[in-house]
């Protein structure tokens, strides 16, 4: 029992989050230089539930999380009911939204469908922490930061593939099971 306690010391949130280093990079949308069609196509090319928002790609500081059915459903509508919004209508996240240059495309404003604090780790976090917190606040997902920047995310389903990988090489367990 002691050496399975110090083993599940010793894993922390940065050995659970995805992306893993072989993997494509976290997708995540920015704050105020996509446009309906980008937004379009990260919808099409992937299909997570949900998306970090950003300052930049260069920044990596996060701002919030967009769930993807909010993301699809604010996009039908807006394209639907609001004047002007087309593929190429810039989307913002941002509170201040600069007016759109005369002739250019409507603006689409999708602050309000962003959640503005979604529960964040840092890479260090022992999992047993992590875990503790996820069965409290009843999360799906948690972002995971280093110094400020975003590096990855951790969903509930990726907590429990990993508590069976440990089961399935913890030597007690295949004793007593
Ligand atoms: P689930 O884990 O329930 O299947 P998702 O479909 O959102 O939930 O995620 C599938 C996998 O992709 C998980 O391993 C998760 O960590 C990872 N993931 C989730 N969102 C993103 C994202 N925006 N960018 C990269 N990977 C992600």
């Amino acid at each position: 029992l002691e050496a399975k306690e110090e083993f599940s010391h010793k894993t922390l949130a940065m050995d659970v989050m995805r992306p893993r280093r072989s993997d494509p990079p976290l997708s995540v949308l920015t704050q105020d230089s996509l446009t309906v069609e980008d937004v379009e196509a990260l919808i099409t090319e992937t299909s997570y539930s949900g998306f970090p928002v950003v300052v930049s790609h260069e920044s990596q500081r996060l701002v919030g999380f967009v769930l993807r059915r909010d993301l699809i459903i604010s996009i039908e509508n807006a394209r639907m009911r609001q004047d002007g919004i087309v593929s190429t209508s810039p989307i913002f996240f941002t509170e201040y939204t600069p007016p759109p240059p005369p002739s250019s495309p409507a603006t689409l404003k999708l602050r309000g469908i962003m959640d503005l604090s979604p529960f964040t780790v840092t890479d260090h976090t022992p999992m047993e922490i992590v875990v503790d917190i996820f069965r409290k606040l009843g999360l799906r997902q948690c972002l995971v930061t280093h110094n400020g920047r975003l590096l990855g995310i951790i969903t509930k389903k990726d907590i429990l593939k990993h508590m069976a990988q440990m089961a399935n090489r913890d030597p007690d367990s295949i004793l007593f099971n």
